[in-house]
């Protein structure tokens, strides 16, 4: 089901094939071991954002970069099934498509280490040469898996533009406040904020003073992510806690990502914030009792009968 609002949703960002061996141990540098059960999954953290956010009933357009091999072409084809525009994910004629090869040993420990390939090879004119569908977007959702300047390029053409920016600034890196400057909504989680501001969270009133901090370099609402707990959510007229709801968690992978998605789709349908936390809220409470990234992202209809069977949560 699509919203009917009529623009469309840009992530600008980052895809990857997961490929995934499941081994009793993890291998010691030099060794070789015989593992067990492989398996290969979509990930990267735009296009898991991008796939959250058209389940969760966007229309979304992609702008991202792959590889001429074959794990392009699976990628094309995994966003296509999720109805996401693919006119923008260019190929890469000189580099391979991103990997992440990740070992998870039995005690749930994992290894992992990615090659960003044609991610990293998403440049400023890739932006700009999207710059027509970017004009005509209603929000920007983009995370750090991208070259800054890429970024930087699409948050200058969303402001020139009015046009909200949503950035979830993951994985954790420090930002340049030109960029800050730029974005509407920052969405950190704990470890992210500590990185950005300095601040150590471990209060209510550290994460006030993290989120001002973050506030005072441009955006004007800052969401900080406490997992099982919830959202902390400080902008100009709200400022508290959106408790995440209550669920069994079977795999975590990911929930920041399903969480943005659908925070974006909310937001764009002009849901106030709290309704908009909310709904992301139970995106991501919904996603962690699911195994992996983008599998574990719910449909649309199952937010909201969710959240019409948790409306005490
Ligand atoms: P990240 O995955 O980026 O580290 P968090 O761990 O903060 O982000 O999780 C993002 C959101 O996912 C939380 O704000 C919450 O809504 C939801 N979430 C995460 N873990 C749980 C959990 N165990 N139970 C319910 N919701 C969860």
């Amino acid at each position: 089901m699509k919203t009917h609002k009529s623009k469309p949703i840009i992530v600008v960002g980052s895809s990857n094939t997961d490929m995934i061996i499941k081994v009793h141990r993890i291998p010691k540098p030099g060794e070789t071991i015989l593992g067990g059960e492989f398996s290969t999954a979509p990930g990267g953290k735009g296009a898991n954002q991008a796939v959250a956010a058209a389940r969760a009933g966007g229309d979304v357009i992609f702008i991202a970069k792959i590889g001429n091999d074959l794990f392009g072409k699976q990628t094309i084809q995994n966003l296509k099934k999720d109805k996401i525009s693919t006119k923008y994910v260019s190929i890469d004629p000189q580099h391979p498509s991103g990997v992440a090869l990740i070992f998870v040993a039995r005690d749930g420990e994992n290894s992992i280490a990615v090659a960003p390939g044609a991610n990293a090879n998403l440049q400023p004119q890739d932006v700009i040469l999207a710059s027509n569908a970017l004009e005509n977007g209603g929000l920007i959702l983009m995370q750090l898996e991208i070259p800054l300047d890429t970024i930087k390029t699409a948050a200058n053409l969303a402001a020139k533009n009015n046009i909200p920016v949503i950035l979830n600034p993951a994985p954790a890196t420090q930002l340049p406040d030109d960029l800050l400057q730029l974005c509407s909504i920052i969405t950190p989680n704990e470890s992210e904020t500590e990185i950005l501001t300095g601040v150590k969270i471990t209060s209510e009133k550290s994460i006030i003073k993290a989120a001002h901090k973050l506030m005072d370099k441009g955006p004007n609402t800052v969401i900080i992510t406490l997992g099982a707990r919830g959202a902390f959510v400080v902008s100009k007229d709200l400022t508290g806690l959106i408790p995440a709801f209550k669920v069994k968690p079977v795999d975590t992978t990911a929930a920041g990502d399903v969480f943005n998605g659908a925070l974006a789709v909310a937001i764009q349908e002009g849901k106030s914030l709290i309704d908009a936390l909310t709904f992301a809220n139970a995106a991501a409470a919904l996603s962690v009792t699911k195994l992996g990234a983008q599998p574990s992202a719910p449909y649309r209809k199952e937010i909201i009968d969710f959240l019409n069977t948790h409306k005490n949560n």
